[in-house]
């Protein structure tokens, strides 16, 4: 392992900061009420003015601390003069104290790519199921993902709704985990940080995968699988949360739809604690900047 400060960890550390940023985001929208919702290329598609904000905050954040990186976010939008107040300077200063994977310690800027999903589940974002909801930083090199950051902004969500009507009734305060929202990142070699890892029960096989882009291939492939139970939820991210904290067993999704800025990250994630993320033929995913 070589010392932290390395390209590559001073991003991952910048990365940090700016997905909670973007978590920020996410949640103030919500409370100002105005969704301003866009229909992309179907009524499942969509895009919401916190999508068009986060992404805005993510890549200009990052892109000014680190003008060589390649950063692909998922929304397109026009070009234009991003609002000082969406700019995240800081970075999580717990991952500069982490050794960087020898490994990884020569890459440069420009050897990076950044895929940018600045909020994954948004159609369960749009009906208020809000706990499904992540903001994707994953990072690549040599088409490899090897580092990503996972922020869920509504993590605690019920928790804290029910904090609140506890204070409201004067009643005792919930423990220190109702804190709304939280963070987990990862790099390949050193770990991922930020959840307690737990495995499905002995014995069950729990399958999680899609709410709202289902078909019957999808249901057919899930059903051929015999699973004890199956869990639908929204948003990549928050499906690989399920996996590494013990929910499920497997996340089968057997349709295209899935892109790189929805994987890039929580394969990281997922491989950093010993799982294992591959297309429907069983290839692992490639990320350079043009697949
Ligand atoms: P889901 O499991 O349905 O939440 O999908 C996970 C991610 O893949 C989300 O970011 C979706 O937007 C995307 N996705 C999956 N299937 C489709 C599809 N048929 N059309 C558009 N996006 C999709
Ligand atoms: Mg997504
Ligand atoms: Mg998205």
């Amino acid at each position: 392992m070589a010392s932290s400060n390395t390209v590559l960890m001073r991003l991952v550390a910048s990365a940090y900061s700016i997905a909670q940023k973007a978590g920020m985001i996410v949640r103030r929208v919500i409370a100002e009420g105005d969704l301003g919702i866009v229909e992309k290329t179907c009524a499942t598609d969509l895009q919401t003015k916190a999508d068009r904000l986060a992404q805005m905050s993510i890549c200009s954040s990052l892109a000014r601390k680190f003008p060589k990186l390649t950063i692909i976010g998922e929304e397109d939008l026009p070009s234009e003069e991003v609002d000082q107040e969406l700019i995240e300077d800081s970075q999580w200063e717990e991952i500069l104290k982490q050794p960087c994977p020898s490994q990884y310690s020569a890459i440069k800027e420009e050897d990076l790519v950044v895929w940018v999903d600045p909020l994954d589940g948004t159609k369960e974002y749009t009906e208020g199921l809000l706990d499904n909801v992540t903001v994707l930083i994953g990072i690549a090199y040599e088409g490899k993902a090897i580092a990503g950051v996972i922020n869920q902004p509504y993590y605690n969500y019920e928790n804290n709704e029910k904090q609140q009507l506890r204070e409201h009734r004067n009643e005792a305060k919930a423990g220190p985990d109702a804190v709304l929202g939280r963070t987990i990142w990862g790099v390949l070699g050193l770990g991922a940080f930020g959840f307690q890892l737990k495995e499905v029960p002995a014995g069950k096989h729990i399958i999680t995968t899609t709410r709202s882009h289902s078909n019957k291939l999808v249901t057919d492939c899930v059903a051929a699988m015999n699973p004890d139970a199956v869990l639908r939820v929204g948003g990549a991210g928050n499906k690989i949360i399920q996996l590494i904290e013990g929910k499920a067993s497997a996340y089968v999704f057997a349709s295209p739809g899935c892109k790189k800025w929805d994987t890039c990250a929580p394969e990281v994630i997922l491989h950093a604690v010993g799982g294992k993320l591959t297309d429907i033929h069983g290839n692992v995913l490639q990320y350079h900047k043009d697949v």
